[in-house]
């Protein structure tokens, strides 16, 4: 008698790209767990038929910053399935671990030590945790970026030491907001992260085009560091930090993974970042070194265009956390996209969204509406980068083949993480004995639907997504009682 699994994806194109499966097949499901993949029929006491879907391992997405219950709906419906809060990370772990466990999530989630909230309470002499909003609110605070002393030094490593020892996923590192820190200290902490066996993740401090007399240049620094530590260094955004020196960048990361150093690097698709409009690197005087000009950022609570250098003064001082869209590469320029495509589609790239928390221009934020209102905005990334990779890459220009695509968006990241994270070798794939976190979606039709002026429009094009066997999307429609979503912890 053939084993009976709880359901069955009937007849879809199942891709795993860790075995280069790209097949029509059955896939069963029995609890949180894939039970059985096959190209006979496999029984099930419930099926549903997905013919010409494709059947993928879901999305994770190693940048999120949309770690809400109205962030996580929209990476739901964007195929993400695990959403984790790496770079910037949440110190302590355990409030963030505690408040997401509490609240519900509908997809997995999980945390890396914040090396930013270490130093804003260690040297900043702030008080700890509130998650991204408190790391966002005091971005541009000079007080947590002043040099450490060693005895501070060891204050930070020895806090977030303890971080690791909590499940933390890693430290994040914020770099390139506190110009002024001690390459010594970068990699003491990759030191700390390597004697672990857990990677950092690291915004990297600026180039030296754009910043002739900085300390170091940040690409030099984080691989030099890769090569000196052993640590396992991910690249975040190489996209947004590199811009135009995109090839430089990526021929020392190539240059340093040759000798044997680790180094991942990751990309999303826009060619406008977001930040906190505090940040150091949009002060006034320094908007030059970026090409830009205070028009090219766009400060979301009002959706204004600043003006001129007073008004980008006045709204830093006002509301450093406030979210603004920065416009550094015209991604519909194909002089700007070139750089932009060399990021994604180098080697092993991976996809991360870098979404972002929703601002409320109401500023009365609403964490249960649902279709979120027109007063919740973002960039567009947070709802559509995985579609649009799908849709521009895959679709349109055909620069990635489907299961390559599938690969930077699950596999890869899988494997970066697994390495230290064992939860995340059984993500990732399409395998009997794998977690059930599955998309089911249509590779002709799936599509991004959010742009800078409807920033929360989410993607199209998913029939079916599960987070450990439960579908939060179903149909195409989001299941809004769902809250599957389990912690990862080292
Ligand atoms: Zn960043």
């Amino acid at each position: 008698m053939a084993e009976t699994h709880d359901l069955v994806l009937r007849g879809g194109r199942v891709l795993d790209p860790e075995t280069n499966f790209d097949a029509v097949a059955d896939v069963g499901v029995t609890g949180d767990v894939i039970t059985g993949v096959s190209t006979t029929p496999l029984h099930g006491r419930r099926t549903l038929d997905v013919p010409g879907l494709a059947v993928a391992p879901g999305w994770i997405d190693m940048h999120s910053h949309a770690q809400t219950l109205a962030g996580h709906r929209l990476q739901a419906l964007d195929g993400v399935t695990t959403a984790l809060e790496l770079e910037a990370g949440a110190t302590p772990v355990a409030e963030a671990y505690n408040e997401a466990t509490a609240e519900g999530r509908p997809l997995n989630f999980g945390f890396a030590a914040s090396w930013t909230q270490a130093r804003m309470a260690v040297i900043g002499g702030m008080p700890p945790g509130g998650g991204i909003g408190s790391t966002l609110g005091r971005i541009g605070d000079p007080r947590w970026q002043a040099p450490a002393t060693g005895r501070a030094l060891e204050e930070i490593l020895a806090l977030l030491g303890g971080e690791l020892a909590n499940g933390a996923l890693g430290v994040g590192i914020l770099m390139g907001y506190a110009p002024g820190v001690a390459h010594e200290e970068y990699a003491a902490v990759a030191g700390l992260a390597a004697a672990a066996g857990v990677p950092t993740y690291t915004h990297s401090r600026d180039l030296v085009e754009r910043v002739p007399d900085i300390l170091i240049d940040g690409a030099e620094e984080l691989t030099r560091v890769a090569a000196e530590t052993g640590a396992h260094m991910h690249y975040c955004h190489v996209n947004s930090t590199s811009t135009r020196q995109i090839d430089r960048v990526l021929g020392l990361v190539e240059k340093v993974r040759a000798e044997g150093a680790r180094v991942s690097t990751e990309a999303y698709p826009y060619g406008a970042g977001m930040t906190g409009i505090g940040a150091s690197f949009l002060a006034p005087e320094r908007l030059a070194e970026w090409g830009m000009t205070p028009a090219s950022i766009v400060y979301t609570p009002t959706g204004e265009r600043v003006a001129d250098a007073a008004r980008l003064a006045r709204l830093r001082a006002d509301d450093p956390g406030g979210l603004a869209i920065i416009h550094t590469l015209d991604e519909r320029l194909p002089a700007d996209r070139i750089f932009l495509d060399r990021a994604l589609l180098a080697g092993s790239t991976v996809i991360g969204s870098d979404a972002m928390p929703l601002t409320w221009t109401s500023g009365v934020p609403d964490p249960y509406a649902w279709p979120l209102p027109k007063d919740a905005v973002t960039h567009p990334r947070t709802a559509g980068t995985f579609s649009k990779v799908l849709r521009h890459y895959v679709r349109e220009t055909g620069a990635l083949s489907l299961l390559e695509a599938v690969s930077r968006a699950s596999t890869l990241p899988a494997q970066v993480l697994g390495e230290s994270v064992p939860a995340l070798r059984r993500k990732g794939r399409v395998q009997a004995g794998c977690d059930a976190d599955l998309v089911v979606f249509d590779p002709a039709t799936v599509t991004d639907r959010s742009t800078y002026e409807d920033s929360t429009r989410p993607s199209a094009g998913y029939a079916h997504v599960f987070v450990a066997g439960e579908a939060v999307v179903s149909d195409g429609e989001l299941v809004l009682s769902a809250l599957p979503g389990r912690p990862i912890r080292r």
